[in-house]
């Protein structure tokens, strides 16, 4: 079943001189239930923007984005994000970060505390819900921000390049992690969307790679990977 679903998605910035940067060109890719599919490319190729734009924090200047076959800003997609640099907030502890979006969603404190206390120990953060973000160290940040991010149960999972902030043990860890809580289908979400510019990386995670080139970005390639490992 096709989740998310992208038509002619084409943006442009306006530069100096009335001359127009293009950043994506005519992008189509379709991502069904099930799916890790890792966006590619270089650095400038527009992943970020692209990322960006399917989860409805910037507009193409062309083209829609549809999920479930409804285009946004109609849908109202059930999906979360993952950011490079974390976004926790500093004056909340661990489990005040994690229960923010379920308390938003209007369950109970009770509620969103026993999910968020479950999602914790599942990111392997059992013991340090009354920890503040800067106590921790940066891995440990980042599995606030997976915990935060699908304790809501979202149907697709954005990640932006999430461990590239990390030094390489750790990131290295928390992507073998990451890959055990998918196979083992652990986490409470569909698919995954991952942006990474390191090819390694996206063969060792993903089962799909969209490639894009730069300048501008287009769809340069877009396979399915086969993995050494099946899911559960
Ligand atoms: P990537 O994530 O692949 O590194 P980005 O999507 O961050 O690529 O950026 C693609 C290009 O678009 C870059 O040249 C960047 O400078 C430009 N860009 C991104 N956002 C904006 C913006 N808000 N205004 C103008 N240019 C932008
Ligand atoms: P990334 O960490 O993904 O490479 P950047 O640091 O390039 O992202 O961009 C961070 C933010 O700045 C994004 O919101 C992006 O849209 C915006 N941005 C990037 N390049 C430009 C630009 N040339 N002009 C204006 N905004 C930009």
């Amino acid at each position: 079943e096709i989740i998310l679903e992208t038509k002619g998605l084409t943006k442009s910035y306006p530069m100096s001189g009335g001359k127009e940067l293009s950043v994506l060109e005519d992008i189509n890719i379709q991502v069904r239930e099930g799916e890790f599919v890792s966006i590619l490319g270089p650095s400038g190729a527009g992943k970020s923007t692209l990322l960006r734009i399917l989860v409805g924090l910037t507009t193409p200047s062309k083209g829609e984005v549809l999920y479930h076959g409804i285009p946004l800003p109609k849908a109202y997609p059930k999906i979360a994000m993952v950011f490079q640099s974390f976004a926790l907030f500093p004056w909340l502890t661990v489990l005040e970060n994690v229960e923010l979006g379920l308390k938003s969603q209007g369950l109970s404190d009770d509620v969103a505390r026993e999910k968020s206390v479950r999602m914790l120990d599942i990111v392997g953060l059992d013991g340090f819900e009354d920890a503040y973000p800067r106590e921790l160290s940066g891995g440990m940040r980042q599995r606030v921000g997976i915990a935060r991010a699908i304790v809501v149960e979202p149907e697709i999972l954005f990640m932006d390049e999430p461990f590239s902030a990390l030094d390489i043990l750790t990131a290295d860890n928390l992507r073998g992690e990451l890959l055990d809580l998918w196979i083992k289908k652990k986490m409470p979400i569909k698919s995954i969307i991952f942006v990474t510019h390191n090819i390694e990386e996206a063969a060792f995670l993903s089962d799909r790679a969209i490639v894009l080139s730069h300048n501008p970005g287009r769809v340069k390639a877009d396979f399915f990977i086969d993995l050494p490992h099946e899911r559960d």
